[in-house]
């Protein structure tokens, strides 16, 4: 959550940083502000509600000049998007600007601390606190930024990534990190800071990723000093980046939603690439390869997981039941963190988050570790926390994924889950025919999602019939009940429209009183499954003159003749059905969500990469 850009060097840094936040507003989008040392020496701030764009028009005609400055997209934690709230945040002197991400949870003892020593407070921010308790440390010690930035952030509890400039210092930048992402970019006597590489990319394929608990000192013309917060130095690792340009943007699509939507045949195809052999009938994984005895050995799996990725989750106990006869637990990481869970050092613990990044997911897995459990997680975004921290793990390996509402990273997780327990299960030669027959099909998931996509105009045209609706149910069974929570919160995020999913038994122990010629019922009933049972659910919901809206088996009849509207998949064997059965429901929501005129990319009060607990 949250955009933060730096920049030093010898080029205009306003463009840099400008540009930096337009491609960071994913993260968060509710205000957005800028800091420059000028020509003259001069430390300017401009900030402002809205979006980046109202930032940029602000600007208009004032003083841009500058090749040192920071730069911050907001997504409000503490304090409603005003402009004051808006980042960056001064020093009582007006010296130092900061731009944070996270939260300070002490910020109200260190604000009435700093309040009696006579510092002013502004804004409602915790971020606040941090600037000028740096300040305070040091004026009061007589110290410099360099030396009071350590002793400072010894003092905070909570997160956070932030960057520091400094007027009397202006050719230096600090940027420091605990629990929230920030990476640097190095060019030839130039430094580029980022809450994710999407600022960098165009710049240098040179990153350094700050650990936690790391401050990185920056100087024009020198060498990067890295330290973590007890001043003991550590050596910058430079990694290669490992992005392309055509990968952040929208590539003629009008949302990267529906551009997301549409990379999912190559982005499936790109992450099974090299793990998964149809000739062989195998699926290959280093992480398991090599953890063979720990894997084999474990006493049961937990998945640890928030939102979409929990979702993915589910399906992903289905399957590794199925096929490795091992208990699978299901955790919401923000539950699981502070509850006291009963842990085993034989448990295998897998995480799951798209950017990496996730704070609970993070906290989830830390709390594992304590407890000596395997760790292993599956992630998108290379280089970020979560896989630095587990013992092993899969990148999904999609590309960029910036549409707020997750949708390639939904299904490249599942089809790791099941390249996983097919890995898994192959270990001790459980169940080699259904193995086989995964495979086999697994190979042609990308071409039959390419044929639903081919859907799009028509399920376009029939979702401006629901702009009315306020309320949808979904109803799944199987492995498609977590589809239909999926797709139930798809449309939640980005349509404000109600929406609850269900377990299409549990409907009639409630969710059935809702029903009304008024309510629209999505059904998935594949062929596979339990097609029998889901038929009965659906005589339950037009009985009480429900709207059903069903995702059918193509040449399925009986469905089809019960629905005022159907979306076909073709065939496919069970496991396999939610990587089919979601993509209809991905394009219903985008479609409802544009019709009803909403920001698809960036829905209201959402951010991309929750950073924050
Ligand atoms: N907690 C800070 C605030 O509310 C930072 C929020 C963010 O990460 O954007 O201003």
């Amino acid at each position: 959550m949250c955009g933060i850009v730096g920049y030093l060097g010898e080029r205009d840094a306003y463009p840099i940083l400008i540009k930096g936040l337009s491609r960071l507003e994913y993260r968060g989008y509710d205000s957005a502000g800028v800091a420059l040392i000028n020509g003259n020496g001069n430390l300017v701030i401009y900030k402002s509600k809205g979006k980046v764009a109202d930032l940029d028009n602000l600007v208009k005609g004032k003083d841009l000049s500058g090749s040192t400055g920071i730069a911050h997209t907001r997504w409000a934690t503490h304090g409603e998007p005003n402009d004051v709230n808006a980042h960056p945040h001064f020093s009582e002197s007006g010296n130092l600007a900061l731009i944070h991400n996270g939260i300070i949870e002490n910020y109200k003892s260190l604000r009435t601390e700093l309040s009696s020593h006579g510092y002013h407070f502004h804004s409602s921010t915790d971020t606040e606190a941090i600037v000028q308790l740096i300040e305070y440390i040091m004026d009061s010690h007589h110290i410099t930024l360099e030396e009071a930035v350590p002793l400072a952030l010894g003092n905070l509890v909570g997160a956070y990534a932030l960057v520091i400039v400094n007027k009397k210092d202006p050719d230096s930048l600090i940027a420091a990190r605990k629990g929230s992402p920030l990476l640097i970019g190095v060019g030839e006597n130039e430094f580029f800071v980022g809450s994710d590489a999407t600022p960098i990319v165009e710049y240098t394929d040179k990153v350094v990723y700050l650990d936690d608990e790391q401050i990185a000192y920056m100087r024009k013309g020198k060498e990067m000093v890295i330290t973590d917060i007890n001043k003991v130095k550590k050596t910058p690792v430079v990694k290669k980046l490992n992005m392309s340009l055509s990968q952040i943007e929208k590539g003629g699509f009008p949302h990267f939603m529906l551009k997301e939507i549409f990379e999912q045949p190559s982005a499936l195809e790109t992450s099974m690439t090299g793990r998964l052999y149809e000739k062989e009938s195998g699926v290959k994984l280093t992480g398991i390869i090599d953890n063979k005895e720990r894997i084999l050995a474990a006493r049961r799996f937990i998945i640890c997981a928030c939102g979409t990725s929990w979702h993915a989750g589910l399906i992903g106990k289905y399957i590794l039941e199925e096929l490795t006869r091992k208990p699978v637990e299901v955790e919401y990481s923000s539950e699981f963190r502070y509850r006291k869970p009963v842990l085993f050092p034989d448990d295998v613990v897998i995480a799951i988050s798209q950017s990496g990044e996730t704070a609970d997911t993070l906290a989830a897995i830390q709390l594992a570790k304590e407890s000596g459990c395997f760790l292993f997680g599956i992630c998108n975004v290379v280089g970020s926390s979560i896989p630095r921290t587990t013992d092993t793990g899969i990148y999904t390996h999609v590309g960029p994924e910036i549409g707020v509402a997750s949708t390639k990273a939904f299904t490249a997780q599942v089809a790791t889950l099941i390249q996983l327990a097919i890995a898994i299960a192959e270990l001790d030669g459980r169940e080699p025919e259904l193995r086989r027959e995964i495979i086999s099909e697994l190979v042609k998931i990308p071409s039959k999602i390419a044929k639903i996509l081919e859907q799009d105009q028509m399920i376009a045209d029939y979702s401006k019939t629901f702009t009315y609706a306020r309320n949808f149910i979904y109803l799944g069974r199987g492995y498609n009940y977590p589809v239909a929570l999926e797709g139930a919160l798809k449309l939640k995020e980005i349509s404000y429209i109600h929406a609850e999913g269900y377990p299409a038994a549990e409907m009639k122990h409630g969710p059935i009183a809702l029903i009304d010629e008024e309510m629209p019922v999505v059904v998935i009933a594949p062929r596979r499954g339990n097609y029998e049972k889901i038929v009965s659910n659906i005589q339950e919901v037009k009985a009480r003159k429900g709207k059903v809206i069903a995702i059918v088996t193509e040449g399925d009849t009986e469905v089809k003749s019960m629905s005022d509207f159907y979306i076909e998949i073709p065939d496919t064997i069970d496991c396999l059905t939610p990587l089919l059965t979601v993509i209809p429901l991905q394009l219903f929501s985008y479609h409802i969500a544009i019709a009803k005129g909403r920001d698809v990319d960036q829905p209201r009060n959402l951010a991309k990469s929750v950073t924050v607990e």
